[in-house]
């Protein structure tokens, strides 16, 4: 294991996709590397040391945030020291990103999203990725994540960086999630099942 285990893309000046796709998950974490300091968001399984990942790409001191407490967004967390504590609307300014907090509840209770709103940029973690979108743990609320949904297709998105499987997509997908937990909320069976199964949505 070691300096293989992780994909490394640059998505963005500035911007790097730190994917960990020879895992069944697939996670992706993001490197932001500002003028005087970096944010990670995310810091993967923890399988393979993603601080060395980290070190080569800046040598500035970086800022963890996670997208939600998930074991395989936080497993690289104990190597850094400064955790940021997601509160909404905290803009987190590592210029020249300013990167939003929006608290986006549906896949856990915590979840959020980093939003670039100059770029257009969206980070979504577990609230978007391209794959069933897991909503069926004790701790999921569909009805959270319908609003949450309906709250990011307000946004002015040209990119959404998903948590997993997939670096970027395109903002559309939002709508097709929007419509298709419209046309689940109108199916009382599909809102049983939710509880047992993965909310197919893409
Ligand atoms: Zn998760």
């Amino acid at each position: 294991m070691g300096k293989n285990w992780f994909t490394i893309k640059k998505l963005y000046t500035n911007i790097w996709g730190i994917g960990e796709f020879n895992h069944s998950e697939k996670v992706i974490s993001y490197l932001f590397v500002g003028e005087n300091q970096a944010l990670l968001f995310d810091t993967g399984l923890g399988i393979a040391d993603i601080k060395q990942v980290v070190d080569k790409l800046t040598s500035l001191p970086v800022l963890v945030i996670n997208s939600h407490h998930h074991w395989d967004h936080i497993g690289g967390n104990k190597a850094f020291s400064r955790l940021l504590r997601p509160l909404e609307d905290k803009i987190i300014n590592i210029e020249p990103f300013e990167l939003m907090v929006i608290t986006t509840p549906g896949h856990t209770p915590d979840s959020i999203c980093l939003y670039e709103k100059e770029k257009g940029l969206l980070f979504s973690g577990d609230t978007f990725y391209p794959g069933s979108i897991y909503l069926h743990f004790r701790e999921s609320n569909l009805k959270d994540y319908k609003k949450t949904i309906k709250r990011l297709v307000k946004l002015d998105i040209n990119w959404i960086f998903p948590g997993h499987n997939s670096f970027k997509c395109k903002p559309e997908v939002l709508h097709q999630i929007k419509n298709k937990l419209s046309a689940a909320f109108n199916d009382a069976d599909n809102i049983k099942i939710n509880r047992k199964v993965y909310l197919k949505l893409i």
